[in-house]
């Protein structure tokens, strides 16, 4: 019996309403969704869903907080024939042709998320719900997350199949809110099969934003409808995101996406060099993956200034073209930390021994130390942190974010600590 159920027998029950009224207006309705704090109903058609808000909802809300559910917000979506009216889904063309698995490079640093999001795509809902896919900027989540929705789409044209960012979603709310649209917005959203969402912590401190999303979220998923979420940081990670967010988010599946290997950088050029019918020669795909490291868009970007010095002067690519292309950014090397180095730094600072710093040892005098490697790994370099626990000693993501947070609470309540710390960053920078 759903909670919907239980109040239409209180509202019969108690006759608060008479028998031709509870036919006419309770009978036509039938329970969506329920997840503690909305209630989501449908009902006939629009009009009926007005007369029904404006006459019955405190009544609703009365017989919820009777049977134990206070606050609860009544969400009512209008039904028709083939199920709820469907306004537009937002057009699948905004899925950028060349991402896809096809045009998808795998190598170590982003296997795994690979592998996810092929199995999710292969057989949604079923596989992992929600997929949740992380790491840093060019990296390929947003190629990955549209790859999904092509081979879905391929196979099925008409599945209601949304890819949104979250951008895109904060402006929905708002002018949803603005223009009182608000029910046929969530009423489109609702009728998602499969919502892939990208960059999801551009939600975070965005309350109204962050409710509508839970409760999509929690509307989706109850309904068994897949959902595929992208983030720069692992859901734990993700600051200015209510809990109970990052822990529906987390009770999937979660994959990261790192900085690709130099092999997998190759084969990125190569890729890109047949997909444009250029013949790029081995010598010239190394040393271009030699020189860009750890961002896959900047790869790219080398390798476009190549093909344009190439084409302006006339000539085949070569090693000389590639050089020439290459010479700003090589005249200013990025310095990219490792991980590494940041270990031999801080274990200098507290002298402590750099295989300390990996051990399981847990006295204090290396904890600390320890954890302030990881903090400055995260922050100064570009690892993930599955790398980042890899780095140490093989610690699980979970214990990097952990030492993690407790460094920034400490930066917060401990003046000297932050002083240190930040002198460590600048002399590291
Ligand atoms: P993110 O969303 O993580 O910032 P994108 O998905 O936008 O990164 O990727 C940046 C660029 O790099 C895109 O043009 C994308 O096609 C390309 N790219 C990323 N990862 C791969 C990969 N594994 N194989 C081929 N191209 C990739
Ligand atoms: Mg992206």
């Amino acid at each position: 019996m759903t909670v919907w159920d239980r109040v239409l027998d209180l509202v019969e029950k108690e006759g608060r309403v008479s028998s031709h009224s509870f036919v006419t207006w309770f009978r036509p309705t039938a329970f969506r969704s329920f997840d503690g704090s909305a209630l989501s109903i449908s009902v006939p058609s629009a009009p009926f869903r007005d007369w029904f808000m404006k006459n019955y909802s405190s009544l609703v809300s009365e017989m919820l907080t009777n049977l134990g559910h206070t606050g609860v917000r009544l969400l009512c979506d209008v039904e028709t024939f083939g199920g709820v009216e469907s306004l537009p889904i937002i057009e699948a063309s905004a899925l950028n042709p060349k991402y896809t698995f096809e045009t998808f490079v795998v190598g170590a640093s982003n296997q795994m998320a690979h592998a996810a999001a092929k199995a999710v795509a292969e057989v949604p809902s079923k596989s992992y719900n929600p997929l949740f896919i992380y790491g840093g900027v060019g990296l390929g989540k947003t190629h990955l997350l549209q790859a999904i929705g092509h081979y879905l789409l391929k196979r099925n044209p008409k599945l209601a199949l949304t890819y949104v960012s979250s951008e895109h979603f904060v402006n929905e709310v708002v002018s949803a809110i603005r223009y009182e649209r608000i029910l046929p917005f969530r009423q489109r959203y609702r009728a998602i099969d499969v919502l892939i969402i990208d960059d999801i912590q551009f939600l975070s401190n965005k309350e109204r934003s962050q409710e509508e999303f839970f409760h999509l979220f929690n509307t989706l998923y109850e309904a068994g409808k897949q959902v595929v979420i992208s983030a720069d940081v692992p859901p734990k990670m993700l600051t200015g995101v209510h809990e109970r967010m990052q822990s529906r988010f987390s009770s999937g599946m979660s994959a990261d996406v790192g900085p690709p290997d130099i092999e997998t950088r190759v084969v990125i050029l190569q890729k890109l060099a047949a997909a444009e019918d250029i013949s790029l020669p081995d010598n010239v795909g190394l040393f271009v993956a030699s020189k860009v490291r750890s961002n896959i868009r900047e790869l790219e970007g080398a390798f476009n200034r190549i093909v344009a010095h190439a084409s302006l002067r006339g000539v085949d690519i070569d090693i000389d073209v590639a050089q020439a292309a290459m010479k700003d950014l090589m005249d200013a090397p990025e310095r990219r930390l490792s991980i590494e180095t940041v270990q031999k730094f801080v274990a200098d600072h507290y002298k402590v021994k750099i295989s300390d710093l990996k051990a399981r040892n847990n006295s204090r005098s290396v904890t600390i130390p320890r954890q302030v490697a990881m903090y400055l790994s995260k922050h100064l370099t570009t690892s993930s942190l599955p790398e980042i626990g890899r780095g140490f000693g093989g610690k699980h993501h979970s214990t990097v974010i952990h030492s993690i947070r407790k460094v920034e609470m400490d930066r917060k309540t401990d003046s000297d600590f932050d002083r240190l710390l930040n002198s460590l960053i600048a002399s590291l920078k």
